[in-house]
Formats: C-alpha cells, structure tokens, sequence
C-alpha cells in the first residue's frame, strides 16, 4: 500500500502555474519538504504516514522558482496517433484488433500528415472508407482529432486527476502547436 502511494503520479507545475511534468509522488514530497514546490492540491484524503506523522498525498504541487525548459512537442507518428487515440477506433469505437491510422481526408485529395487529419482506425473501418473523406464514406469520427497534451501523453495508461484539470486546460504551449 505504501509504496502504490509513494509512487503515484503528481503533476508537477512551473513557478507560472503551466504544467512541467509528471513526477512520483516521493519526488513531489521531497520537493515540498525542501521548501522548493507548494503543495497546490491534494490527492482526495489519500495520506502518508511515517513513524511519527502523517501527512497529505500531493496531487499538483508548484515549483518555488521558475525552470526554464526545453520545447516539448509529441512526434507525429503512427504509434503516437494510435496512442492519442487510446488504441480505439475513432468510427466504430472499437479497440480490438491491429490499428492503422487513416487519413480524414486522403493524401490524395490533399490531406495532410497533421494530427488533426489523422486517426486511430480499426483495419474494417479503414478499409471501408477507402479513398474517401469521412463524410463522403458516410462515417462519422468519435471526436474531432487534436494535437494531445504532453501531460496527457505521458499518463496515457491511466485516468487524468479532476485536480489537474484546470492545469492541463492552459496548457496551450504544449498541446496547442500543431505539427
Ligand atoms: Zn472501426
């Protein structure tokens, strides 16, 4: 039990409140006890407890001092898309079975290789489509594609905590540039 807590993953914020990325929550509370993050939210009720205290689970936590990083950006590929897509169908909805990424419109009529012309699409969907726009195929995407949020990329193998969700909304400077 202790240790599934101690490793749950906390977002962690810039001095500016834009999301930086994902950390254990051992990292979190290191960052909190040498006084370099705030604690922003707490993980609902969850608590640590040591030998002679207990204390809150971070869930966002804030740095002190600003951190200048790098650009991050999600390669455009085919496994990125199908990941974006949590390996589902954008037609049908499906998850079953090899995925392939479609076109919405067709390289041949012009579309292009941008995240939001390309979806996760199960082999049936794909090839009944064919050389069609999804409109004229008659088929109707789940949702409409965007570029995915870094943050959400990486916890892509489990749910988003409700408290980040006012953090991952303003993060436009990783999620909002398209390729
Ligand atoms: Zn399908």
């Amino acid at each position: 039990m202790y240790q599934s807590v101690i490793n749950k993953r906390v977002l962690l914020l810039n001095q500016n409140y834009e999301p930086l990325t994902l950390c254990a929550a051992r990292r979190a509370i290191v960052l909190l006890f040498q006084g370099k993050a705030e604690m922003i939210a707490t993980a609902n009720g969850l608590k640590i407890r040591t030998v002679d205290r207990s204390f809150d689970l971070p869930s966002v936590v804030r740095l002190q001092q600003y951190r200048r990083v790098p650009f991050k950006k999600i390669m455009l590929t085919r496994k990125n898309v199908i990941i974006r897509d949590r390996n589902r169908c954008q037609y049908c909805g499906s998850t079953k079975g090899p995925m392939t990424v479609d076109h919405v419109v067709p390289k041949t009529m012009g579309g292009s290789e941008r995240w939001d012309n390309l979806v996760c699409a199960c082999a049936r969907c794909n090839n009944s489509k064919g050389d069609r726009t999804a409109e004229q195929a008659g088929m109707k995407l789940l949702k409409k594609p965007t570029p995915p949020s870094y943050i959400m990329f990486l916890q892509r193998d489990s749910e988003v905590a409700p408290q980040w969700h006012p953090y991952l909304f303003m993060d436009s400077r990783f999620g909002g540039a398209t390729t």
